[in-house]
């Protein structure tokens, strides 16, 4: 008999491809879920778009399993005779925002009924969390262990004018549950809605939580690439000088904005990896830049070429700016050359 190879099936890798193939859309608003999270920066550049999410199939199903345990707390406290509104008349989750609906979030629910409180309405927010998070849940409370959530959680309460929220920790590896009750506090509500508020009107980066790329939150985060390495954000309209946050996203060159960036697309200085050249000044049309003591220019489709300096559409500079051997070669005038010649452009590991 064949004995069967002791590694795991490759059926489980296509069972996570199906994960993985699924397209996550960037939230058109700041999320409440967001605003509590300790780098002003990263806020900011997941507001701006400036990178797509990065997850694998199993990060992805495990976010699925986070959701599906949402719906089994909601059914489990119905049968415990609580009541739980989930979704709003129009069969939607309950939502809430403030600043023209660039901020807010949807609330896992409204309950009522608990043995502490029966009558009032609160503010129901469920997580899941594994053994260590949820120890720590447990012995620091959740305005110390979880202070992302804590404030998620002012937030729906300053927003919904529900002065409590009820926060169930469910923890995977032993089932346990953890319900904790946490009060409405104006000032938390208000120093969060101001975060928010200079968050998303800001042109410019929020400073870095730490200039040490080996700083632990630092190491976590999505964005590592940009502040302590080469990568330059994708284009779109977030992530483009030209636009801008009022009511919404606007563009100081084109009114009606489409899903898709248009071809005068410049990053925004603050969202590429280079330092700004102090010899010329950006118009309409290019950027220039230094790197590696040289000046190259950023421009956007129809640009008139400046002679002797390498130059590059955003789009390039982005594809570019995720292999370490493309970027190398960013502002060698002999590619740019070669490129011009043959009338192509560069991509991504030359592909
Ligand atoms: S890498 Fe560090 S400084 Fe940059 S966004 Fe993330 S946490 Fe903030
Ligand atoms: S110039 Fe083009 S890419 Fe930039 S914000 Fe306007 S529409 Fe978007």
């Amino acid at each position: 008999m064949v004995k069967i190879p002791e590694q795991n099936s490759p059926t489980i890798a296509k069972l996570f491809a199906v994960y993985e193939a699924k397209k996550d859309e960037p939230r058109e608003h700041l999320g409440a879920s967001e605003i509590g999270r300790e780098c002003d920066r990263e806020i900011w550049l997941r507001w701006r778009h400036a990178l797509p999410p990065s997850f694998d199939g199993r990060m992805k199903r495990l976010f699925n399993t986070g959701t599906r345990e949402e719906t089994r707390v909601i059914s489990d406290l119905r049968a415990a005779g609580l009541e739980v509104c989930d979704f709003d008349s129009s069969g939607r989750q309950i939502r809430f925002e403030a600043l023209a609906g660039m901020f807010g979030g949807s609330v896992d629910g409204m309950v009522r009924g608990l043995v502490e409180c029966p009558e009032k309405w609160h503010v129901l927010e469920i997580k899941t969390h594994n053994e260590k998070s949820f120890r720590d849940l447990v012995s620091k409370g959740v305005e110390k262990s979880k202070p992302a959530h804590y404030a998620q959680m002012q937030v729906y309460m300053g927003l919904s004018e529900v002065d409590r929220a009820f926060c169930v920790a469910v923890n995977k590896n032993t089932d346990e549950i953890w319900g904790e009750r946490v009060r409405f506090e104006k000032k938390d509500f208000d120093s969060l809605m101001d975060r928010a508020e200079k968050i998303i009107k800001r042109d410019s980066a929020p400073e870095k939580l730490s200039q040490d790329p080996s700083f632990w939150i630092c190491k976590m985060c999505g964005f590592h690439g940009m502040c302590h390495g080469h990568t330059v954000a994708q284009v779109n309209c977030r992530t483009c000088v030209h636009g801008y946050a009022n009511k919404g996203w606007r563009c100081g060159l084109v009114d009606d904005l489409t899903t898709k960036p248009c071809d005068q697309h410049l990053h925004n200085p603050d969202l590429m990896s280079l330092k700004k050249s102090d010899k010329r000044t950006e118009d309409m049309e290019a950027i220039f830049y230094e790197k590696d003591g040289k000046e190259i220019a950023e421009v956007s489709k129809g640009a008139q070429p400046t002679p002797g300096i390498p130059q590059y559409s955003s789009m390039e500079l982005h594809e570019m700016s995720l292999s370490d051997d493309s970027w190398v070669a960013v502002g060698s005038e002999a590619h740019t050359k070669t490129r011009d010649y043959f009338g192509g452009r560069f991509t991504k590991n030359g592909e």
